[in-house]
Order: structure tokens, then sequence, then C-alpha cells
């Protein structure tokens, strides 16, 4: 066998493999032994590099960063659906189709709809060549190498179906998966993921594609776009595509009439909760593509399909007991502890209680009997009660007064829902927390320490705030339990390394209530350094703008707490950056003052995010989206036809990116 041949017999059968395993869910390999193939695949490839192809096995591993994504405009405009809720919307809107049709001769496919993030992936000649998210509908962000990295997506299709065409799946992260992500997470002191989807779709533009490999992604896939006449019916199209490779769930069903239609829906909406991912709703689709043609699309929607929600689930379980949770800025959260019950295919016993007042409006009393239901959240939340069941010796709940874990009174803010320890320094959950969000990526990024080896060194006294991180031996690190040199070693040299980490992060990670990341950033250019900050009073930082009395109030008490003064001094003296550096401040100018500008397209000189940096360093404002006040808009290749419209509409000045990049110079 030839080198060349040998390297396609590996990724034919690496291929296999991955479609037996990833979309028939049925190992025909070891994982080793996999791995094996892989390897000496790979080895080929390095030698052999004149056989290079960007769909083989090899390239779903990850290893390239994207640190921008091109916005590409759709070729197809990516549609949004109309939603219903009843049998009788169902019926309005077959009445609907048939009226434009002219007949009463509909078939129709029911789907799942499943509940991710929307992807248009495009193949030509059998390739696959591009993914883009569905973004506005008429243009997405590519992210192509991120999506070759979910093993159940075919790069090349070898079978017979048509040569040219768009699939359109949703991007999804099934229910385990995304458990045991959320597992590990809380191991290492990060917060949990909030919901699937939202992770789903998070994953996608994430900049490192190694980390998209290693998340349990999946991709199911519900239309084929093409002008290849081949197929007659939308089921017809599927069902070819589920045999050349794609994951096209078995779920998909013909239905006769609307009265077929309702039975997959009940069906559904009580045996969803046995499926391994989310789905909300059923989507019904006319069945033969001709008439699909016929009925077109509104401003918003295909005429020929239609969404129908499924109400969110409900049941009541007895209230047990209210207990409140600290977050790191002393934040209580009250968790309403339950009998446990089975919602929505999972076992219910906690729900959140959000606040003070919310358990007063919904006059929440401990033995009652409560609604719990489960929306897009995976923590479930108590609607209402039921008061045909209040026990008759029941009490009003008197919300906490003092903290459960420091037992310092309570306070609470006027215009704020929650309840603070203002503990800051003493309570253990904050003090914690607080180093836990230092330390974290979006902060100061430090490397070989984590969540749990906070607490321990807090635990064992070595650290009570996150000035002390920078006073750590090794060998003081090095007793403590499960701690080798080696990464002993490594967490003083990640502390030693964040030095470098520039002043806006700093500012975030220092972890003044209400300043989050974007926040933190415009103080920092605003400011320029932690001193010019904690001397400014409540008028000037109001004037800065997005700066508001909330935020203000909280960096005022902030800057007046004598323990907050003294940690920033020690900061300083480790040699944290509290200023922004001079190189940075160079960049800087007032030349756009006052201006607003929209970014759209494809830049050539420099990217998206440089261009938007540009503006912002030189003191004009960036705005997603266009309005009377937009000054300007840099429009690059391919900018969206409905921006170009809009703002051809207000009149507003389009220059090009060389225009822009004069106009600072
Ligand atoms: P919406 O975002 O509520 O307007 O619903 C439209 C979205 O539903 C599409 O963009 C798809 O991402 C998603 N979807 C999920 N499952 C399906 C399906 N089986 N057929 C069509 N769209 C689906
Ligand atoms: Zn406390």
């Amino acid at each position: 066998m030839t080198n060349q041949q040998k390297i396609q017999s590996l990724r034919d059968e690496l291929n296999t493999h991955n479609y037996n395993y990833y979309v028939l869910d049925n190992a025909s390999i070891s994982d080793y032994d996999f791995d094996v193939k892989l390897k000496e695949l790979e080895k080929l490839e390095k030698e052999n590099p004149e056989f290079f192809d960007p769909n083989s096995p090899t390239q779903r591993v990850g290893g390239s960063i994207t640190k921008n994504f091109e916005t590409v405009v759709h070729k197809n405009r990516m549609y949004s659906l109309d939603n219903s809720y009843s049998k009788e919307d169902l019926l309005d809107w077959e009445k609907r189709v048939q009226k434009v049709l002219g007949t009463t001769e509909t078939e129709y496919t029911c789907e799942l709809k499943f509940d991710g993030a929307s992807i248009n992936l495009t193949y030509q000649n059998g390739q696959f060549v591009k993914a883009v998210t569905r973004g506005d509908g008429f243009q997405g962000d590519e992210v192509t190498n991120n999506i070759k990295t979910i093993r159940s997506i075919p790069l090349s299709i070898k079978e017979d179906f048509v040569s040219n065409f768009e699939m359109r799946g949703e991007i999804i992260l099934p229910i385990d998966g995304f458990n045991k992500m959320n597992e590990e997470r809380v191991e290492n002191g990060e917060e949990a993921y909030r919901n699937p989807r939202n992770t789903a779709s998070g994953s996608l533009k994430l900049q490192d594609s190694t980390e998209v490999a290693k998340r349990p992604l999946d991709c199911l896939l519900y239309q084929v776009v093409t002008e290849e006449r081949k197929y007659k019916t939308h089921f017809e199209s599927l069902e070819n595509a589920r045999k050349v490779g794609f994951k096209v769930p078995e779920t998909i069903t013909l239905a006769k009439s609307i009265d077929e239609v309702f039975e997959f829906v009940n069906h559904w909406d009580t045996h969803r909760h046995d499926l391994p991912y989310e789905t909300d709703g059923i989507v019904i689709k006319v069945n033969n593509l001709q008439q699909q043609e016929e009925l077109g699309y509104t401003s918003k929607a295909p005429r020929w399909a239609i969404a129908y929600k499924f109400k969110a689930e409900q049941v009541s379980t007895k209230l047990n007991e209210i207990t409140y949770q600290v977050g790191r800025t002393g934040a209580i959260t009250p968790v309403a502890n339950l009998e446990p019950v089975q919602l929505a295919g999972t076992t219910v016993k906690r729900a959140s209680l959000h606040n003070a007042d919310q358990i007063a409006k919904l006059d929440i009393r401990v033995g009652d009997t409560v609604f719990v239901e489960k929306g897009g959240e995976i923590i479930p939340k108590i609607i209402a009660v039921d008061f045909a069941k209040r026990p008759k010796n029941s009490e009003h709940t008197i919300y906490a007064t003092h903290c459960p874990e420091c037992n310092t009174e309570l306070v609470r803010t006027e215009g704020d829902a929650k309840h603070y320890c203002p503990n800051e320094f003493g309570c253990a959950p904050q003090i914690t927390g607080r180093i836990q969000h230092f330390i974290s990526r979006k902060a100061m990024d430090i490397d070989g320490l984590g969540g749990e080896t906070v607490d321990l060194l807090r635990k064992e006294g070595l650290i009570t705030n996150y000035a002390d991180l920078y006073d750590l031996k090794v060998e003081q690190v090095i007793p403590l339990e499960r701690m080798a040199e080696k990464s002993a070693q490594n967490m003083i040299e990640g502390i030693e390394k964040s030095k470098e980490i520039p002043f806006e992060k700093v500012l975030f990670a220092l972890g003044i209530r209400f300043v989050g990341e974007t926040v933190a950033k415009k103080l920092a250019k605003h400011f320029k350094s932690i001193d010019n900050l904690m001397v400014a009073d409540f008028e000037t930082l109001i004037a800065v703008d997005e700066i508001g009395d909330r935020i203000a109030q909280s960096i005022i008490d902030f800057s007046s707490n004598l323990g907050n003064i003294q940690l920033i001094n020690r900061l300083k003296a480790s040699g944290v950056q509290l200023e922004v550096s001079a190189e940075s401040l160079e960049n800087q100018t007032n030349k756009l003052e006052g201006q607003i500008f929209v970014v759209s397209g494809v830049f050539h000189q420099m990217s998206r995010n440089e261009l938007k940096k540009a503006i912002e360093d030189n003191g004009g404002k960036v705005s997603s989206s266009i309005s009377k006040k937009t000054n300007f808009i840099v429009a690059g290749d391919n900018m969206g036809p409905s921006k170009l419209a809009k703002a051809e509409n207000l009149g507003i000045a389009i220059i090009s990116e060389q225009d822009f990049i004069d106009k600072i110079s």
C-alpha cells in the first residue's frame, strides 16, 4: 500500500468508528485501539504533508485558536419559527396553509424542537466547508474549527446524496454530559453553568477549539437546504441525510392530519423527560417541498412550519425548611428545601426563593404545599402556594436576621432586593468566594491554583484575603494534604505571573459589588489607576458613562473601608498592576470623543475586535445596533443587508476601514 492509500484507509476506518459511536451509539472499537490508530494517522499525515485534508479525523481534536469569529452572510436566511400553544392554534395554522395552497391534501412531519444553538453547516461536493451560527438570521459567526470537534458531524459524505447543500441543525449538550461538566466545575470551585442551552451556545464561541473538543456536544439535524431537486419531501430528504451519516433523530414522524400531529404532541408532552436532551416543544412542517415553496415566508418565519410549545411542567410538594446561602459578595440567597418530588424527569429537593420580597409577595411559609415549576433553568422555582392546604397553625416567614455562617446581623440597603452579610473579612464563604473569584480565569487567571485549594489554604490559616496569596511560600504549601512539591511550585509561579495581569482585570478581580468585567473596563479606562478611582466622589463617578448610582455607591463603600485600603496597599507593594500601563496609554487619544460607531462586516487590516478597541481607545463608543444616535458605521465586506438599509434610511455616514484608520492616525 502506498502512503496515500494507507492514510485514506485509516481515515475511512476512523470515520466509520466515529460514526458508529457518536451517531449510532454503538461502539465498534475500544478507546485504546482508536487512539492507537489516530496516532498512527497523525504520524503519517505529518510525514506526508502533501496529503493534508482539513476534514481528516485528526482535525477533530482541536488545537486551533480563533481570536475573532468572522461574520458571514447566510446564503439562505435562517428564519425563526412562529409559535403555537393549543390545538386551536394548530387548526388555524392548517386553515391558513390550506387556503394558500388551495387544497386540503396536506401532510406534515412532526419533529422535536431541540433546545440548543442553531447552526448552519455548508457542504460542497460532499465535503464539509464551514459552519456558521444563526446570528440575526441574515448573518452569523463562522465557528468551523469548533464545530469540527463534534464527532457526530460527518466531514465528508461519500454516498449518494445531493452534493452541494446546507444542513441545518441544533448544537446541544445532552443532560448527562451537562451534569458531568457541572460536577467538575463545582469541584474546581467554579460556578455551575445554568442550563444546557446557554452552555451549548457559549461553547461555540470559545476561542480554543481544544476546549470545545472536551465538551460532550452533539448536533441534531433537522433540515436540508439545497437547490438540487433530488427529493420531493422534507421527510425523504432527512431520511437520506441520516443514511449518509447525519444524526437525524428517529423521532421524526409523518402525520396525515392535525389529529395525528396531536397524537405526537401528546406522546412527547409526557415522554420528553425520558430523552437524553432537552426539548421545549414540537416543530410541525408541511412535508411536500413544492408546497413549502408555494407557502414561502413571512418577514420572520416560514409559513410552512410552526412550533408547538410545551407548557412548563408543574408539581406541588411540601416546603420543609428555608435555609440561607452566603455568596462571595455576602449576598444572601434563600433556598427552599422541599419534600423530594419528581419534576421534568429529575428529583427536585431544592428550589430558589430569590429574596425576601419574593417570599413576602407569595406569602410562602414553612409547612406550605407549594407549586414548583421548571422552565429553561436547571434550578426550579416556586411559583405559588396552595393556600387550601395551608396548615392551621402556619406562621409568617420571618426572614433571616443574622448570617447563617458567621452570625453577623444582615443588612439591606434601599433599592436592593438582597440582604447582605457585612462581615466581609470574617465570614468563611465570603473569604473563600472572594479569593476564588480573584484567581478565576477572567480575573487574575492564576494557573496552578484551584477553588478547592483556596478553601484548604483558608482552613489552614495561610490566607484570609487575596493579598495574602502574594506572601505564600513554597515551603508553607508543600506540607498541605495532597500537595506535591511540583504543584506547590506551579502554584507559587502562577501567583507570581499574575502580577502581569492588566489593571482592568485586576479591578474586576477585586470583587467590588456590581463591578463586573465590562464596568471594570470602563472604570479602568476612565480613571487609569486605583488611586484615582478610590478618591473619586459620587458625582465624579456617576458622570462616567454607564456608571449609575448603585455602582457608584458600591465603589465609595469599598474605597472608604479601611480593610480594603490596606489590601490595596499590600497588592501594590507586591507588584500587582494597579494602574493602566504606560504602553496602553500611549495608544489612547480623545479624537473620537462623543462619537458613536457601529461596526459591521469583515475587515482586512484589523480584526473586528481590534477595530472596536481602537474606537474605544480613541474615546469613541461602540454600539451593537444602528439607531438615530449612531454617528458612523464602519462597514467591511459583507455588511448585513438589513443594517445597510437601516443606515441609509437614517442617513448615517458609512465609512470604510481605511477611512476609519485615516480618522485616528
Ligand atoms: P425560535 O428561536 O423560537 O424562533 O425557534 C426557531 C429555532 O428552533 C430554529 O432556529 C432552530 O434552531 C430551532 N429548532 C430546534 N429544533 C428544530 C426543528 N426540529 N426544526 C426546526 N427548527 C428547530
Ligand atoms: Zn457572614
